[in-house]
């Protein structure tokens, strides 16, 4: 009996119910749990029988987490021992034939093998390919489709894992991933083909109908197919096709209540065919981010759907899935308020899976308990959505004490002077032009560096990592442990440094590198130095199968207190006779890799970032080192899903970077380097970071990079990678001279070419790094003197 309602009447309080729930959650359990169990059964260690009771486990515990928070109907399937688009491809009969050797026996032992084999390869066989999901840092394993590509329904894990949940008194839905988006993210299964996957669609909706069936003979009174790519541009067809085949599910006589679910980012154009649907539910995405509107259109696009959303059941996603901030309770109950009348019922929900957060707050032990009052990783992510249900439902009296902390916890941040420093904005507010334009012209600058450098045409160099050995790991924990004192930590990583350059001396390299020993993470190492950065020690996300990463919170305005490269590299360099190259990563990197502010644009952010590495990149100048490489691997992938968003992203990318680098002297030269060689849409940007020199990988697409930069008419120095590091294989002679030929009559002028890997050589080992590199002198020497 709600005392509040009789008390407060309101015909849209009594009548639209309130729910809360989640659209996923981290898979990883405590102490990254499910990592360890993978890994020991791929060593041999554990058998598939140990690994699928710790998945029971874990799929219990995290039910758990939510029974405990107060969620009734729980997200199934979400769980994966790999990828949740693998397990589709598996569901879907869907494996690329080339996998046809795999066990089919149909037992869960039998699906662990080739869920493995699919994910890493058998000795004949690659790997399915791996890429990024949407603009997140998790990457799933994409499906190959051709013309020969049939569907058949295996949902025998899927519905033991409803079962699962109902045995434990829970309500399972469901969670698939949708028709649309499975296609769209698939690729065409030849190399070179220009077959669409989508245009299997009509095929594969049988098999989701199918689907429906069983799921609603196991129970699920609800199925959520996740349509994430609702909020990418679509063309019309394509959103013709999405009600084409909604139409079609709905039609399924016995089925779950349909859930189409939208996320990461606000719907555009695709918000009306969605509302409009004949489903039962719809999730949108209501996060917010800071200097753009985007909980504002989409709630503009929801009222104007008004009918179609009458009687329908809306997950409003105003809790953000991929934030680590707490959530303003307030606005979103106002939010939320503003929705109730307009749907049949409600819930407070996620934006997306909490698959991209942290497990769980409570674990950080060394977080200052002010700051952490600030957070909120996946678990207290529960507790949100739960919080502003019953507020939602009861009126905000009902929930006065967690709007209280929450104000309080607001209020302390804003006046926290770890989060606002008048100094840095003061610094970032006086940036001009100049501070950002590279004195001199791209030719100018390459001659008096040439003059300084002296070095010979087709300079050969690497990308500045050299192998994290077991050695350099064990040191790097024994200092964590405190089994090793700061300074003995110092000695041995010197001692490497030594190693490494006296390594490529003897090899013959021309501009040599320090080889990063005392880095754990290209990131972690300067977001550890930065003020303004927060590190955890268990924040874990998965990145992709048991590789988990642990990005650092940006809390507030980013400073550097005290120089943070230039010790070793100063050092480093008065131990060689050559170049050594100085090795930052760049701000736009620093911050795709990192959890941003919802309380200042990432653009800001990035400006600050970028003058603090300015002051890095002055000093290591000032300390003699003339060549300085500036990394920013993920200015690409950071790219906008949106078109009409690019240019904005790309302008301040572009200035960030310009600003970390254009202060140096005419005869300082600026390397960057890129880890990959598609540019596309991004060209014209990389062009304007006026680098004088640019590495990238290039040894798996044939240099075919080379051609964009020549068209172009790039006007720096190139360094196409010319050794694929991502295998353990040594190139020959005869294809790095080919290579670098290939480059050459491509156009790229002699003096401007360079000799490098594609990428850094952390993770390889020197069996093969000093063979290889020894392969790169060589080639490199016999091109020169045929020019
Ligand atoms: N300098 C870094 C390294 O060599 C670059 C790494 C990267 O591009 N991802 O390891
Ligand atoms: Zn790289």
């Amino acid at each position: 009996m709600n005392t509040h309602e009789t008390t407060t009447p309101s015909p849209t309080r009594a009548t639209t119910p309130v729910g809360a729930t989640v659209l996923g959650y981290p898979r990883q359990g405590r102490g990254r749990r499910l990592k360890k169990a993978v890994e020991s059964h791929w060593k041999g260690r554990t058998g598939a029988d140990e690994l699928l009771a710790t998945g029971a486990d874990l799929r219990r515990e995290r039910w758990q987490d939510m029974a405990d928070a107060g969620l009734s109907e729980v997200p199934v399937g979400d769980f994966s021992y790999y990828d949740h688009v693998l397990d589709t491809t598996l569901l879907l009969g869907a494996a690329p034939a080339r996998f046809d050797e795999l066990p089919t026996g149909g037992s869960p032992a039998d699906r662990l093998a080739t869920v493995f084999a699919l994910a890493r390869g058998t000795t004949d066989q690659p790997p399915l390919e791996m890429t990024k999901w949407f603009d997140t840092n998790y990457h799933y394993l994409v499906p190959e489709i051709g013309p020969g590509t049939t569907f058949t329904l295996h949902a025998a894990d899927l519905l033991a894992q409803v079962a699962e949940a109902r045995a434990l008194g829970l309500d399972p839905r469901p969670v698939v991933v949708g028709p649309l988006t499975y296609l769209s993210l698939a690729k065409a299964d030849e190399p070179g083909s220009d077959f669409d996957p989508l245009t299997l669609l009509d095929a594969l909706v049988p098999v989701y109908a199918e689907l429906l069936g069983a799921l609603a003979a196991a129970g699920a009174t609800w199925v959520q197919l996740d349509e994430p790519v609702l909020v990418l541009d679509q063309p019309v067809e394509v959103l013709d096709a999405l009600t084409r085949t909604y139409t079609a599910l709905a039609a399924v006589p016995t089925r779950p209540r349909l859930l189409v679910a939208s996320y990461f980012g606000p719907l555009g154009e695709a918000a009306p065919v969605l509302a409009a649907l004949p489903v039962e539910g719809l999730a949108v995405d209501l996060s917010t981010a800071p200097g753009a509107d985007t909980r504002g259109a989409t709630l503009t696009a929801l009222h104007a759907a008004g009918p179609d959303l009458a009687g329908k059941r809306l997950l409003a996603g105003v809790v953000d899935g991929r934030s680590v901030w707490r959530t303003d309770l307030q606005p979103a109950l106002d939010v939320l308020a503003g929705l109730r009348p307009l749907v049949g019922s409600l819930d407070v929900a996620t934006s997306c899976s909490l698959l991209h957060l942290p497990l769980d707050l409570t674990t950080e032990t060394s977080i200052d308990p002010e700051v952490a009052s600030w957070l909120a990783f996946a678990r207290q992510k529960l507790d949100e959505v739960v919080v502003l249900a019953t507020g939602a439902e009861h009126g905000p009296e009902a929930v006065a004490g967690p709007l209280a902390e929450v104000a309080a916890a607001r209020a302390s941040r804003q006046a926290s002077p770890l989060v606002v420093r008048p100094a840095v904005r003061d610094r970032v507010t006086a940036v001009g032009g100049a501070d950002t334009r590279r004195a001199g012209t791209a030719e100018g600058r390459r001659r008096r560096q040439q003059e300084r450098l002296g070095l010979p045409l087709l300079p050969t160099t690497t990308i500045g990592s050299f192998p994290q050995t077991d050695e350099l790991r064990r040191a790097r924990a024994a200092l964590r442990r405190g089994e090793l004192d700061e300074t003995a930590y110092d000695t041995a990583m010197r001692a490497e440094v030594d190693r490494v350059l006296t390594l490529q001396t003897e090899l013959g390299l021309d501009v040599l590198v320090h080889g990063e020993p005392e880095r754990n993470d290209m990131v972690q190492y300067f977001a550890e130095q930065l003020d303004g950065f927060l590190t955890t020690e268990d924040g874990w996300v998965q990145s992709y199968g048991s590789r988990y990463v642990r990005p650092p919170i940006v809390v507030g305005d980013v400073e550097r207190p005290a120089p943070m490269t230039v010790g070793w590299s100063s050092w480093a360099q008065q131990r060689s006779e050559q170049p050594v190259k100085g090795m930052l990563t760049g701000p736009v990197t620093m911050l795709a890799w990192s959890f941003g502010r919802d309380d200042l644009p990432a653009a800001d952010t990035a400006a600050q970032v970028a003058l603090a590495l300015r002051e890095e990149v002055l000093d290591l100048e000032r300390a003699g080192i003339a060549v300085i490489q500036v990394d920013e691997p993920a200015l690409r992938e950071t790219l906008p899903l949106r078109r009409a968003e690019r240019p904005g992203y790309l302008a301040w990318a572009v200035r960030a970077f310009a600003l970390t680098t254009a202060g140096v002297g005419e005869d300082t030269q600026v390397h960057t380097h890129m880890c990959y060689a598609e540019f596309g849409e991004i060209l014209d940007a990389i062009i304007a970071m006026d680098a004088d020199v640019i590495s990238l990988e290039a040894a798996r697409s044939r240099m075919e990079v080379v051609d964009d930069l020549v068209r172009a008419d790039y006007p720096h120095g190139v360094g196409p990678g010319v050794w694929d590091i991502h295998s353990p294989r040594v190139p020959t002679v005869e294809e790095v001279v080919e290579s670098l030929e290939l480059a050459l009559r491509g156009g790229v002028p002699a003096e401007r070419l360079w000799v490098n890997p594609d990428c850094g050589l952390k993770t390889r080992g020197y069996a093969e790094v000093e063979p290889s590199l020894r392969v790169l002198v060589e080639a490199a020497g016999i091109v020169r003197r045929r020019l």
